[in-house]
């Protein structure tokens, strides 16, 4: 499939400011080189825990956030390199679905005027034609056209995300970029939000980028998925591959968290040790070795680089860099 979107070797780093004169004393590196492409059509799932740098990439890509470094390519454009007129037109193609729905839509406002503001914002349309386009796109979202002189407060959680999404789909993106979506939302509504996700992607063509801290809601929504841990990537592949058959201690310990209802399938119970480090301090080499049970001695020294160890997966760890041999050892080690 054709790529969308493509990131190169994106960074984040923020001062630590401290002291009495607020002086810079260090760098947060949220976001430390991560690479990855969206293909056209596709949901890209992106998990990890909080603090890992997930949002941060997910902003990035829009420049709501500025890069420290790193090029991001929107249908072959170097998103990183527009013009804030240019920027302002290719935000059109790419919208943002935020995690909380009700801090993200003014109170004030009536659902009309929410979801009308992307349409003056972008200068598309009419009066009478972006009223149109509300009452259409609130019906998409499975709400009623009657809904559009209310206020925000006076939905639910789940009614709320579904006037975010609409807000999103106003414009007519190609691309969504949805961080936590459902998180807020209570598990029997998330479903129902996911699959409503999922019903707008084959109607519009939307290309999705997940963003979760729960490997188990962007599991039916994913085509593949990327886990983050302290700003890097530390595996990416297939939802298939992931789920089946991970490779990354830290995937396999965030898979055996996530309680799965099938009896017969067995899974490696990976336990994470100990705390998230802090990112503005790190451990040296492999950055998860504080946690991981199959740590060694070269893990503390080197950084493992993200490589290829099948077709279309992609791995950052030791395990597998020393060759295909010892890497199957390790699976038997692990299973
Ligand atoms: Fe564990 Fe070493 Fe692999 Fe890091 S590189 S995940 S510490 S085995
Ligand atoms: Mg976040």
């Amino acid at each position: 499939r054709e790529p969308l979107l493509q990131v190169e070797n994106l960074k984040k780093h923020f001062p630590v400011r401290g002291g009495v004169l607020g002086r810079t004393i260090g760098t947060v590196k949220a976001v430390e080189d991560v690479s990855f492409t969206v293909h056209k059509g596709e949901t890209l799932g992106i998990v990890g825990e909080s603090g890992c740098g997930k949002s941060t990439t997910g902003r990035m890509l829009l420049r709501l956030i500025e890069p420290t470094e790193g090029k991001v390519f929107f249908e072959g454009k170097e998103v990183t390199k527009l013009s804030n007129n240019e920027l302002r037109k290719m935000r059109r193609d790419m919208q943002m679905v935020f995690q909380d729905p009700f801090a993200s839509l003014n109170p004030r406002h009536t659902v009309e005027k929410i979801l009308e503001e992307p349409l003056k914002v972008h200068g598309i349309g009419t009066p009478a034609e972006r009223k149109k386009r509300v009452k259409e796109l609130l019906e998409t979202v499975g709400l009623s056209s009657y809904h559009a002189k209310r206020y925000p407060h006076q939905f639910s959680g789940g009614q709320r995300q579904r006037i975010g999404i609409a807000r999103a789909l106003m414009t007519k993106p190609k691309l969504i970029i949805a961080d936590e979506p459902v998180s807020a939302l209570d598990v029997s509504i998330q479903s129902q939000v996911l699959n409503l996700m999922q019903d707008l992607q084959k109607d519009f063509g939307l290309t999705y980028i997940v963003i979760a801290h729960d490997l188990g809601v962007v599991r039916h929504i994913s085509d593949r998925v990327g886990v983050m841990y302290l700003g890097k990537m530390a595996e990416i592949t297939s939802s298939e591959k992931l789920y089946d058959h991970p490779l990354h201690p830290y995937t396999q310990a965030l898979l055996s968290a996530v309680p799965i209802p099938d009896p017969l399938y067995e899974k490696n119970s990976v336990v994470l040790e100990g705390d998230i480090p802090s990112p503005a301090d790190p451990p040296s080499g492999c950055t998860f070795h504080t946690r991981c049970p199959f740590k060694m001695d070269m893990c503390e020294k080197l950084v493992p680089q993200l490589q290829e160890h099948e077709e279309g997966h992609y791995v950052a760890c030791h395990l597998y860099s020393k060759g295909k041999q010892s890497a199957s050892q390790n699976k038997e080690m692990v299973g």
